[in-house]
Parts: C-alpha cells; structure tokens; sequence
C-alpha cells in the first residue's frame, strides 16, 4: 500500500476526530453482551437492539450458559423488538453452541486463539457473516479486525478512494493494509465512519456541506454535494 494512501487515511481520521470527538463504542457492559448486539443488530437500528437487550437483561438471562439453557421459542420471544426474531434466535443459539464447544463459555478463554483462526472460527458459526464476525473480534474480543459496512463503502466511494462495488474483505483490506494494526485507532475509526455515514453521507445524496469530510473532495457525480 502506499505511503499517501496511509497518510490520507489518518488524516480523514483525524478531521473526523477533531470534529466530533470519540465515540465510546461499542455499547455492552461485558463481551458477551457486545457479541450478542453484534448479532442482534443485523438489519436493524441500535434502538430496538436495546429493547431486546434490555428483555434478556430483565430476566437475567445476558450470560452464555443461561441463555444457552433457554429454549429457542423463549429466546425469540424475549428478542423480538430486534426484528426478524425466529432467524437470530437460531443465530444466537448457534453462536451460543459455538462458544459452549471453543471455550465453555469462557469468551476470555477465547480471545487466547490467534487471531487469523478466531474469525475463520466465528466465520464458521451459523448466521455469523464478516461484518458481525469483524464486530465481535474488535468490540467484543479487543483484536485488531477493522469493521467495514455500507456506510464505510459509500464514503469511501464517493471520495474517490475506492470503487462503489468493492467487496467487504477487499475493503477491509484497503485498511488493514494500510493503517497500523491497532485495536483503538480501529475501533474508532469505524465508529466514527458511521456517525458521519449516519448524520450526513445519506443513502441517495450526501449532505457536504457541513460534513466533517467536506474538505476531501467528495465528488459530485457519486451523489455527493
Ligand atoms: S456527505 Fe459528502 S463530504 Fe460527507 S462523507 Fe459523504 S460525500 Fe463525503
């Protein structure tokens, strides 16, 4: 990777810094409350995650071995303001499967894997795609595997930096390639790519002015302006 692309890097987020300052993600008390927002808030925004963190957390029910017990019906149940509630209950009891066999629960005993074997390993479990993969290693595991999503692909895009289509591991590759590998400067990064995703680059256009960003050139033939 090249040096300028590096230094372009860190300075798109340092601006972002700068401008709106840290971000504390991700919301979650313990990894294992991380991890299950992690799936939790696929498809859905973060609001009704929480109203179905909050039913696990009401009947205590936000440790692995306890919700591994519970049956599926009653798991779906207590998460359905999270949308699509029958799919990530069967998600959830995979993963839940998945730790009781890697770790017995012990998501610390986990995170002692390397880290090239762990995402190959959650990339393994039912219903656990990159992006939740991603998730669970920089939020929840505290290993250095940046986190790309739509917003990341749009921004990025529409400045130039990379084509619309790229796919996820490529893109997650344009930053581990070129940012040093840091859990921190990672986590950061993609908390504050979707605050801007979110507060300014919208889906069909992108509200420049006044973006964080507007001093990088968005193009204007790419919906940005
Ligand atoms: S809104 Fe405009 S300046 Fe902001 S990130 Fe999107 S394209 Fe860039």
């Amino acid at each position: 990777m090249r040096p300028e692309t590096t230094t372009l890097l860190l300075n798109l987020f340092s601006t972002m810094l700068d401008r709106l300052g840290p971000s504390h993600w991700w919301p979650g008390e313990t990894p294992f409350e991380i991890s299950v927002g992690a799936i939790l808030t696929q498809n859905t925004n973060w609001r009704n995650v929480e109203k179905a963190i909050w039913n696990l957390k009401s009947e205590q029910l936000l440790a692995p071995e306890r919700l591994y017990s519970i049956p599926q019906e009653q798991l779906a149940e207590l998460i359905r303001p999270a949308g699509y509630f029958r799919i990530k209950a069967s998600r959830l009891k995979a993963f839940l499967h998945f730790l009781r066999h890697e770790c017995r629960f012990d998501m610390e005993q986990l995170r002692g894997r390397p880290d090239g074997q762990l995402r190959g390993m959650l990339l393994g479990v039912n219903g656990i795609g990159p992006e939740t993969a991603d998730s669970i290693l920089l939020y929840a595991l505290e290993k250095p595997s940046f986190v790309v999503d739509a917003y990341t692909r749009r921004i990025l895009s529409r400045h130039g930096l990379v084509d619309e289509e790229i796919a996820y591991d490529a893109l997650r590759g344009f930053f581990m390639d070129s940012l040093p590998s840091d859990v921190r400067l990672y986590n950061e990064y993609h908390a504050l790519l979707v605050r801007v995703g979110k507060g300014w680059c919208g889906r069909k256009q992108g509200a420049c002015h006044g973006c964080p960003l507007s001093s990088f050139q968005p193009n204007p033939g790419r919906n940005a302006g």
